[in-house]
């Protein structure tokens, strides 16, 4: 069995996160989606909220699993038994960050990072801009997967 974790905040999980989850069950058996809490910044929707929009998103996928975490990345990986890391890319500013984190990862662990590129038209969609349109009342049911609802 190929499982993977696909960590993040995810304040809120917005369809280009969708997106490249639905796209890594091509290579995986199982995606678990790893809310990490171990940041010291504040979110702008709780954990639970959080899991309830996923489970929303994922609920005719018994494929995809959520849970949250408040350690390493990697040891979260370890404890449910997944050897990949999964990420999406967007820009190239993304690019420096995550290839620092996978090179830890796998040099601590041996688990390696799978980063597939964003869908083109998800690009420009971020969790900060989503935040953003919030705070000013703006509807943003445009960044959200299909069947999540805030
Ligand atoms: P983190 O705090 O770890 O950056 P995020 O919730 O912002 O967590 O993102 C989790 C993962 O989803 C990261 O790999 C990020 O690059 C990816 N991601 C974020 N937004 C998009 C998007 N619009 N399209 C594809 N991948 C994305």
């Amino acid at each position: 069995m190929k499982r993977a974790i696909f960590p993040g905040t995810f304040d809120p999980f917005t369809i280009g996160h969708y997106s490249i989850v639905i796209r890594g069950l091509a290579f995986f058996d199982e995606i678990i989606i790893g809310i990490g809490l171990n940041q010291t910044k504040k979110t702008l929707f709780s954990v639970e909220k959080r899991i309830e929009m996923i489970h929303q998103a994922f609920e005719n996928e018994p494929r995809v699993k959520v849970m949250s975490y408040n350690s390493l990345t990697v040891d979260f990986a370890l404890s449910v038994d997944a050897g990949y890391v999964l990420r999406g890319l967007r820009t190239v500013g993304d690019f420096e960050y995550e290839r620092t984190i996978a090179d830890t990862n796998r040099k601590l662990t041996g688990i390696e990072t799978v980063i597939l590129f964003t869908e083109s038209e998800y690009s420009y969609i971020s969790s900060t801009v989503a935040r953003d349109l919030i705070s000013y009342g703006k509807d943003i049911s445009l960044f959200l997967p299909p069947n999540v609802k805030l």
